[in-house]
């Protein structure tokens, strides 16, 4: 499930390189420190159902079924729920959102109502927005939540990273870091000051082991 993980020192700053687009969350990430953690599936006080939503059939690549990032599922009945429930590629039943699982997030962060799903990679938090609703983590309550977890990020070197289309931004404390387009063959370059990230940019994966 890791891509790539890897670090070097280079003009007097420490490089990081990130992993990118995650499918599914790694049990080894360092969300446990934030308490956004995939074992709050185990710990969690609540049963979260997914009800009306289904916009992780939308935002998220199935590759099982070669479907691309942010175009629905032929199989989703969009606000209705699946047409294949039952034969659903393992990945689907599998897959379950940080909302779904996590009882700190409360239900305004419901996919349906805030128009972002939540999810972790092995460097931390993913916030993918409806492609429908660009400017959904902007809003009230979200950004200001996204930030803190930012805040609380740093200390513990996991990243916040606003995926919008196919367009990546990320969330430091007190910048963002608009990278653009990531290919997928691409990776997330940071620039560290002690925790803090004072440069990100996107370079080709191929091209890292000459950095
Ligand atoms: S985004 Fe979360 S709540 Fe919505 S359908 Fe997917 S897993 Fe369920
Ligand atoms: S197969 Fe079902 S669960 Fe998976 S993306 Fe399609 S509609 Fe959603």
């Amino acid at each position: 499930m890791t891509e790539h993980d890897a670090a070097g020192v280079v003009g007097g700053g420490l490089l990081s390189v990130m992993t990118r687009w995650e499918r599914f969350i790694v049990p080894s990430c360092k969300l446990c420190a934030t308490g956004y953690c995939r074992n709050a599936r185990v710990t969690s006080s609540i049963k979260r159902q997914c009800g009306d939503c289904t916009l992780c059939c939308k935002v998220m690549a199935i590759e099982a079924l070669s479907k691309p990032v942010n175009v629905w599922c032929a199989h989703c009945r969009p606000g209705r729920g699946w047409a294949i429930y039952a034969e659903r590629p393992p990945e689907c039943e599998s897959f379950s959102c940080l909302w779904l699982v996590n009882d700190l997030l409360d239900e305004q962060w419901k996919p349906s109502r805030s128009k972002l799903v939540l999810t972790t990679s092995e460097d931390g938090l993913e916030v993918r927005c409806d492609p429908g609703f660009p400017n959904a983590w902007r809003k009230h309550p979200y950004a200001a939540e996204i930030r803190e977890w930012a805040v609380a990020g740093e200390t513990n070197d996991m990243t916040v990273v606003v995926i919008v289309g196919q367009r990546m931004i990320l969330v430091t404390p007190d910048r963002e870091f608009d990278l653009g387009i990531v290919g997928p063959d691409e990776r997330i370059l940071r620039k560290l000051d002690g925790t803090k990230v004072v440069g990100a940019t996107a370079a080709e994966e191929t091209d890292l082991g000459r950095t």
